[in-house]
């Protein structure tokens, strides 16, 4: 319950202290405003956010337990003569909690620094320029704002015949929790975070059956690249259950149904991973004149501005629920909140899935290149070819360019592979810069290097010297 009623006054308000309303927070205290931002905590965030506490870092860091053990289990073909005799998750959890707080700490230092003050609790509108703050244990107050961020994020969405009860029915947060590793685990959604998990925990040991009602796995992303996943799937014992609906939870375990009947998984525990809903319910928004579409979303401008003086950003805005997009589009919120020219245009989000082999993506696919009607012509390279890979011992996977001819520009990058997700850093500065092919391509590239793929995987098209040899060739001669 809200006890004060009289409203203190703050310039800029930030609700959410995730990688989209604290990077905002500190960039509007660069530019010299008064910040304070309204953090609840509690299972699914805090300082840091859901990516920090419970969604890109915890995940990353169960991800490379795997990885580990998995790899010294596949070099043994190198000569590793090592015996992985188990794993302990429960220390896991000690060392993951050590990085998330410690990460947690950095950030709440750099939000100091900056002079932002953090408040705990949770924000509510009760006007247009005015929260409502409770915290569980310091009852609650008015805030009266001048400006405000929403950037409260999302939440794992529960299945109705499925519901979360944090034993059998995880959600992701509840599954990067666990302290032993199940002998059986059935994943609910074939998207990237169900199979990030899925791998994970069979490469730890667990026995996996992945349950996904659509056709296919990842159904955001081109299909070519996740057939090197599904390859992969098979050869960790993976079973893939396409088509399937899942029915409901038994005593014997997870009933799925498909086109050719009904079936029970006697499965130890179900994580449920069909995405995540915007966290807008319980804001308050129509006290604001603030509504939200069908899915849940602010709609927002190209400044991220939903009304003049509030700014929505992440999750909880339309595009790639990310981390680093909502960072990006914090800062353009804030800068236009405090007059700055900004809008947030990007030519490429990165997006990854951190699987085996990996995925990412930068700009536009070749479907999407040839629907915008643009001169697009195709190049590719295989990882198979690579000699870094070789000594990876992968050989799955590849890396693919499309390019506009007549323009002479790269517009899209797509990868599978080993490291992808740090190999399409590249792609995206490609992409971003405008960069022709003739840009990558005189690039030196270290070798060996999986990065060495992305000048290999450029379309041979160029029968004379592009911009950048005709530009060199006009300095050497005027020399
Ligand atoms: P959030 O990070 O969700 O932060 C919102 C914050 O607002 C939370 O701390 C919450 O406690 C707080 N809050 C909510 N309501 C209120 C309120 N009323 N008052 C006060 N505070 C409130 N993204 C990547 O880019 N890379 C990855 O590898 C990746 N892996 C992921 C793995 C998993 C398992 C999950 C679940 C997500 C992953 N994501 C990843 C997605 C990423 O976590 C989100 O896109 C990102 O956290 C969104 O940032 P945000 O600032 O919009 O919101």
């Amino acid at each position: 319950m809200v006890v004060g009623e009289i409203a203190e006054p703050v310039d800029l308000l930030v609700i959410g202290a995730g990688p989209g309303g604290y990077v905002a927070a500190l960039r509007a205290a660069e530019l010299g405003r008064e910040v304070v931002v309204v953090e609840r905590g509690g299972e699914e965030g805090g300082v840091g956010g859901a990516c920090l506490h419970v969604g890109c870092i915890p995940s990353k860091a169960l991800i490379e337990l795997a990885q580990a053990k998995h790899r010294t289990e596949a070099m043994a073909v190198a000569g590793l003569r090592a015996e992985t005799t188990g794993v302990d998750l429960g220390a896991f959890q000690d060392w993951k909690s050590s990085i998330v707080d410690r990460l947690a700490t950095g950030v709440e230092g750099l939000l100091e620094r900056h002079g932002v003050r953090t408040i705990e609790g949770s924000a509510r509108f009760a006007g247009r320029d005015r929260v409502a703050v409770t915290a569980p244990d310091a009852g609650g107050r008015f805030l009266e704002f001048g400006q405000a961020i929403i950037a409260t994020g999302s939440r794992p969405i529960a299945l109705p015949e499925l519901p979360f009860d944090g034993e059998r029915v995880l959600s992701s947060t509840g599954a990067l929790a666990l302290d032993a590793v199940p002998g059986s685990l059935a994943i609910v959604g074939a998207g990237y975070i169900g199979l990030e998990l899925g791998i994970a925990f069979a490469k730890l040991g667990a026995d996996v059956t992945v349950v996904e009602a659509l056709d296919r796995v990842l159904p955001s992303v081109d299909e070519s690249l996740t057939k090197p996943v599904v390859s992969r799937l098979g050869e960790l014992g993976i079973a893939l259950l396409l088509g399937s609906r899942v029915v409901g939870l038994v005593d014997e375990g997870l009933v799925v149904a498909a086109s050719d009947g009904e079936r029970t998984l006697p499965v130890e525990r179900v994580i449920v991973a069909v995405g995540r809903a915007p966290s807008t319910e319980d804001l308050g928004l129509e006290a604001a004149d603030l509504g939200v579409d069908e899915q849940g979303l602010i709609a927002v401008d190209e400044q991220r501005l939903a009304t003049p003086r509030i700014a929505a950003i992440g999750d909880l805005t339309a595009g790639p629920a990310l981390a680093h997009k909502a960072s990006a589009e914090g800062k353009v919120a804030a800068d236009a909140l405090c007059g700055r020219p900004a809008a947030f245009e990007p030519m490429a989000i990165p997006v990854m899935a951190f699987t085996d082999p990996e995925i990412a993506t930068a700009g536009l696919t070749e479907a999407e290149a040839r629907e915008a009607g643009l001169d697009v012509a195709v190049g590719s390279s295989s990882f198979a070819s690579n000699g870094r890979a070789a000594t990876l011992g992968e050989r799955a996977g590849f890396i693919r360019t499309v390019v506009d001819r007549s323009a002479d520009r790269i517009v899209g990058v797509q990868a599978v592979g080993p490291h992808a997700s740090e190999l399409i850093a590249e792609g995206t500065l490609a992409v971003e810069m405008v960069a022709s092919p003739e840009d990558v391509l005189g690039t030196i590239h270290a070798h060996p290097t999986l990065g060495e793929g992305l000048p290999t995987a450029l379309p041979h098209i160029f029968e004379r010297p592009g911009p950048r040899a005709a530009a060199l060739e006009e300095v050497a001669s005027s020399a």
